[in-house]
């Protein structure tokens, strides 16, 4: 009977404990008789659609596509939704709501160029690969009017924008995805909406042009993306009390600095190198004393100095004219591409040895010379600088020649924070140039393209500070669905005790608890000389393997369980990344240089060693400077970041990436799949389904399922309208909830009744 089935049904909806990873597959109750299509998991692991024929025992037979016909398990089906709801615009529509049918809805609405979809309040983007005809001013206009209402990025700027007007709170966009997977994209196409709706000082022009600076000195191409942020980003863009754009500022987080050095087979360096090889005028090429690109050893190591489709010569003069435009002066533009060449010139220094002992010094050619003419010091300090360290024992200074290894390191070392000063020096002209009309109102939105959880086969350090980042953020994501449920369910006079949410708080623990967090050990192992990689995961293990989201490994590896999902990290270079030493000596060399960047940059990493303690400070192994650990630091702009967004009323937008080479139209399930249980949208998708994510006002609910009531009540009030087909299909109390408006049901009640009415129609 009909109340047998419920009572299966509501069994199979009931949350199961946190967790549970069988949440996601409704149960074999639903296939039983009342659906009528289901979805079937290949051997491949990928989802195909079937019409179920029969049911009997515990055996199903299906009719796949091609005229094909299987017998599974019936507990193996998942149910698919019925037709009508191929490519809602939101995926909490789906009467069902499981993996298969969210991966279905997504790859339908792909396939129709409908790029974006809600799940909820979070916006999902799939990366089209390719131009799709969703921008320009006539749907910027369309967003704006309101008369186009399908999800859209437009649309999220839009909301913003309004709130930020009505509620008199300051709004944010936060992007996030793997690498990829479009937030670079989506930022841009955020801050046009906004730049359009909000324009008329001027200064949003400003604002846009320093999309193709960062991008010059921030992205690279990598094996998984053209154009690769290698660094966190947030803009912040004030309004005056008229909704104009008056001001801007922009932070960065953890710009990976080891890529001017060393990158990968196939990736490419920084964009800007390439440029300015391509692009220098004869007169620059002669100041610089520049070749081509392949002359430079930074540049050849990984065999690839071109992207197809872009020219990095016209490129370059795109960034010079945003540079003009962002008012960084023709004279400091010269010095910030000496500074590029002295950088490559700097890798091309090469070493002699010179005693027995293997002590070595830089040879004195063309190179060497260089890179002394470019950042103005006397060749013979810089060559000094390369090959030996003072290193204070107590009071005295004793003075260690290096070995080639040591000498290479302390070259590279150079180089990577010249060049992270210049990334550096650089946003904090394009805030100078941004402020200059910036009347804080207390208005203002924000939009943050991070990069998003990382799982490789190998994970280091790098990786350890995304996901640590991830985790934050999920957390402020999870707080928010939280609190916008809850005031939703107070609203409509709902008991919300009901609604069980997950909280990633253990796993942040795990990270900041002090003494004993990852963190923390971190730091301490840094600062002990005889501190090694290995003594580093002996001491994690040591201390944390009774926290359930710690794991450990063999050797150099541990685990730690994240929102994500496991990540094991491999604690090989932690230590040397995160103490980030530049040894006094090179300081000492730039702040003796002529040229006023070098000079700025030793001044801009003193103040950094003298900033007071926040975390532990350390003194490592020679090196004598005295910093922040990378980690610690980053941490603190995590805290500041999370604050600030703390006060806005935040707009998530998801990022997807439907396939690894960068193709248009090719959506394959299990990375779309692992993406979405990543960035949370699954997430969403359970915590609405441990509460009540079917909303029906109660007019609507009894419009439409009245004339299944045996008994005829049609002419009373909606409530006892609805209230009677409630008691009439014998739904169980804990399965809804009658609110002031609304009635509100757990996961795949309704798709009962809508079954049961297709099929009475
Ligand atoms: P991420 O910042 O997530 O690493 P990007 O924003 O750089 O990824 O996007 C990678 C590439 O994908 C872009 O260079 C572009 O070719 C393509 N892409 C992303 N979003 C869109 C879009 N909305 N329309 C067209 N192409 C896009
Ligand atoms: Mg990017």
């Amino acid at each position: 009977s009909l109340s047998d089935d419920m009572d299966t049904d509501a069994a199979a909806t009931m949350p199961l404990p946190q967790s549970d990873e069988r949440r996601w597959s409704d149960t074999s109750a639903y296939a039983r008789k009342k659906i009528l299509q289901s979805w079937i998991q290949l051997p491949n692991g990928n989802w195909e659609l079937g019409k179920i024929l029969s049911t009997s025992g515990e055996e199903s037979v299906l009719s796949l596509a091609e005229g094909k016909v299987i017998k599974v398990m019936s507990e193996t089906l998942v149910p698919a939704n019925p037709d009508i709801l191929d490519g809602v615009d939101d995926l909490m529509q789906l009467s069902y709501l499981n993996e298969p049918s969210v991966l279905y809805n997504l790859n339908y609405r792909y396939n129709q160029d409908m790029i974006y979809t809600k799940a909820g309040p979070v916006l999902v983007a799939v990366n089209p690969f390719k131009e799709v005809p969703l921008y320009g001013s006539s749907y910027i206009e369309a967003y704006r009017k309101r008369s186009n209402d399908s999800p859209h990025v437009y649309a999220i700027a839009d909301t913003a924008i309004r709130e930020m007007i009505r509620d008199e709170v300051n709004q944010s966009i936060i992007i996030s995805g793997e690498s990829g997977a479009g937030k670079t994209e989506t930022a841009k196409i955020a801050m046009q909406y906004l730049a359009a709706l909000g324009g008329g000082s001027g200064i949003e022009y400003e604002i846009l042009k320093t999309n193709p600076i960062l991008e010059a000195f921030g992205n690279a191409k990598t094996l998984r993306n053209d154009n690769s942020s290698r660094f966190g980003k947030l803009i912040e863009i004030y309004f005056s009390e008229t909704g104009k754009i008056s001001g801007a500022q922009v932070q960065t987080f953890l710009l990976e600095k080891s890529r001017v050095v060393q990158c990968a087979e196939g990736e490419r360096s920084y964009h800007i190198f390439y440029q300015l090889c391509a692009g220098a005028s004869p007169a620059l090429r002669e100041k610089l004393n520049l070749t081509s690109a392949h002359e430079y050893k930074y540049l050849r190591q990984s065999n690839c100095y071109s992207i197809s489709g872009v020219d990095d010569a016209e490129r370059f003069h795109t960034v010079k004219e945003a540079l003009d435009i962002v008012h960084v002066s023709k004279e400091d533009q010269e010095s910030v591409f000496a500074m590029l060449a002295a950088v490559l010139w700097l890798g091309n220094v090469s070493f002699t040895v010179i005693d027995n002992e293997n002590h070595v010094e830089p040879v004195a050619d063309e190179s060497l010379s260089t890179v002394a003419k470019l950042i103005g010091c006397n060749s013979n300090d810089l060559k000094l600088s390369l090959s030996k360290r003072n290193m204070r024992v107590g009071k005295d200074t004793i003075v260690q020649k290096l070995t080639l290894p040591q000498a290479i390191d302390a070259r590279d070392a150079l180089a990577k924070s010249i060049y992270s000063c210049l990334f550096d020096w650089l946003v904090e002209q394009i805030n100078k140039s941004l402020a200059v009309g910036k009347r804080r109102t207390g208005r203002s939105i924000s939009i943050l393209d991070i990069y998003g959880f990382e799982s490789f086969n190998k994970n280091s350090f790098e990786q350890f500070c995304i996901n640590y980042a991830n985790e934050r953020l999920q957390q402020h994501f999870n707080r928010h669905l939280f609190k916008l449920e809850q005031e939703e369910y107070i609203q409509d006079g709902i008991d919300w005790t009901r609604v069980d949410f997950e909280d990633n708080q253990d796993c942040l623990s795990l990270f900041e608890k002090k003494p004993l967090g990852l963190l923390s050990l971190l730091d301490e192992e840094s600062t002990f000389p005889n501190g090694t990689d290995l003594t580093l995961a002996n001491k994690l293990k040591q201390h944390l393997l009774s926290n359930s989201c710690f794991r450990g490994a063999r050797e150099k590896l541990f685990t730690v369980v994240h929102y994500a999902g496991e990540v094991t990290y491999e604690t090989t270079g932690f230590l040397e990344k995160n103490r980030d030493l530049l040894h006094l000596d090179s300081i000492q060399l730039l702040s003796s240089c002529s040229c006023h960047l070098p000079q700025a940059f030793a001044s801009s990493m003193l103040i950094q060693s003298e900033k007071p303690v926040v975390g532990p400070l350390y003194k490592a192994g020679g090196a004598d400077s005295q910093r922040l650990s990378v980690a610690t630091k980053f941490k603190g702009q995590l805290f500041q970041l999370m604050q600030r967004l703390g006060n806005t009323t935040p707009h998530f937008i998801r990022c997807i990436k439907p396939n690894n080479v960068q193709s248009p139209g090719l959506y394959e399930q299990g990375l779309v799949l692992q993406q979405l249980r990543c960035c949370g949208v699954l997430e969403v998708v359970r915590i609405s389904r441990s509460g009540f994510p079917t909303r029906m006002s109660h007019q609507k609910f009894a419009r439409r399922y009245c004339f299944l009531l045996v008994e005829n009540i049609a002419d009373k009030d909606p409530l006892s309208v609805s209230v009677a087909i409630l008691h009439q299909f014998n739904i169980l109390p804990e399965m809804y909830q009658v609110g002031y408006t609304k009635l509100f049901f757990r996961t795949g009640q309704i798709g009962v009744l809508e079954d049961t009415r297709n099929r009475t129609l």
